[in-house]
């Protein structure tokens, strides 16, 4: 079997103490569940997996594999041969002209000998592929600091080498922090919230409010979408989509009118929690950001707050609007959350909200409401979509 080789980059993963082989392992872990079903054997070195895919498994697979795992600093196709001198050369030579450098410009060589009985220094090293690459492409001129083309050679238990590395998402591997509940809207902080999170290296899975008719079926693709796009940040996820409509007309209907987004907070919550608790997650996410609309203000989340005895993780909370859509757009979520179809928070949200809840007196008005049993019924209605972590939706059964 053709196979080809990848060399990871750890990051944060490598300053751990005791824990870092539970943090490597799910590394490890996670980037085989995305290479699956390709055969795959990884090797572990100081601050490095090597990945052997087989060739089967196309680069951008492997690329999208890379990219989106939590836990990678950087990453590279790369070739590896014995610590030869001459067998060096010509791999390098090989390489080069296979990769192609840009034809005019300026080169460096990143010598690293990990390995110190290997018979050159790193600076002898690098010299002699310099003289390699100076007979592939004449034009090209030495710069150390801002080289346009970069090869670089690892000596370890044998000679690494590769010309491009690209960036990983950085972070901690994704379930070491638990798992947790995002509460997906189809807006545009929902996703980032959960991007940032799973950073953290926290599993989720996400819940959406739907009030059809008064949020359309385009709006609930809409969060599909969303929640395929952030899939595979998150290791895979499943989107429990909870119909709402019986449950607004009843907020609406028996809530005070500049109230009425409070007690929709408080039953999001409410069915947040026991969907959680089903799910076995411990924390709820969501994209609020304070003061970002009324709703987001220090006393309307404190009352937020006091409707669960879970913990609410709020990402976005010191964030401004410019830096929430800079992440997006990097995660390619904003273009989707952008398009017009309505929310539900949005439709059923009053004028002039009241921005000063008192705590006591909203969770009175909240009891007063009688609705709890039909919370329940939300929970036991809710039906699921399951994305892996390469995006796609799976079959409902
Ligand atoms: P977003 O851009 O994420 O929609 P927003 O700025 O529109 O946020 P709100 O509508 O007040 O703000 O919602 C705040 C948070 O509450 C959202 O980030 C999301 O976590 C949650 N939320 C709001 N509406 C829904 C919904 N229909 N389904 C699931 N979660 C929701
Ligand atoms: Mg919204």
């Amino acid at each position: 079997m053709e196979t080809k080789l990848y060399l990871v980059r750890l990051g944060e993963i490598s300053l751990k103490g005791l824990n870092r082989p539970f943090f490597e392992k799910k590394l490890k872990n996670n980037i085989k569940l995305k290479l699956r079903p390709f055969h795959n054997v990884v090797t572990k070195q100081k601050g490095r997996l090597y990945f052997e895919i087989d060739s089967a498994c196309s680069d951008e697979q492997c690329e999208l594999a890379f990219s989106t795992t939590f836990g990678i600093v950087g990453y590279a196709k790369c070739v590896k041969c014995k610590k030869d001198v001459e067998l060096i050369k010509e791999t390098t030579r090989q390489l080069i002209r296979d990769y192609k450098f840009s034809e005019t410009g300026t080169f460096k060589v990143q010598a690293k000998r990990s390995d110190k009985n290997f018979e050159m220094s790193s600076y002898d090293l690098s010299c002699e592929l310099a003289k390699i690459i100076h007979e592939e492409y004449p034009n090209l001129t030495v710069d150390l600091k801002n080289p346009d083309n970069v090869l670089h050679i690892e000596i370890r238990n044998k000679a690494y080498i590769y010309t491009s590395e690209k960036k990983g998402p950085n972070g901690l591997p994704v379930t070491t922090a638990g798992k947790g509940m995002l509460l997906l809207s189809g807006g545009i902080d929902s996703p980032v919230a959960g991007y940032k999170m799973a950073a953290r290296g926290l599993k989720m899975e996400c819940i959406y409010f739907h009030a059809y008719p008064y949020t359309s079926d385009k709006a609930l693709e809409k969060v599909k979408v969303l929640a395929s796009k952030i899939a595979p940040f998150l290791q895979g996820t499943r989107l429990h989509v909870v119909p709402f409509t019986e449950q607004q007309l009843w907020i609406k209907s028996h809530s005070n009118i500049d109230e009425t987004t409070l007690m929709f907070r408080a039953c999001m919550m409410k069915v947040a929690t026991m969907l959680a608790k089903k799910n076995n997650a411990t924390c709820l996410v969501t994209g609020e950001a304070l003061s970002q609309v009324a709703s987001q203000t220090l006393d309307s989340m404190a009352f937020t707050d006091s409707t669960t005895d879970m913990l609410i993780i709020r990402p976005l909370v010191g964030m401004n609007k410019e830096e929430i859509m800079k992440t997006a757009e990097e995660i390619d979520t904003y273009k989707t959350s952008i398009l017009p179809y309505e929310d539900c928070c949005v439709i059923f949200s009053p004028k002039h909200p009241l921005t000063r809840p008192i705590i006591e007196v909203e969770t009175q008005h909240y009891e007063e409401m009688q609705i709890d049993d039909l919370l329940v019924k939300a929970v036991e209605e809710t039906e699921t979509y399951d994305f892996y972590s390469s995006g796609k939706e799976s079959i409902k059964d």
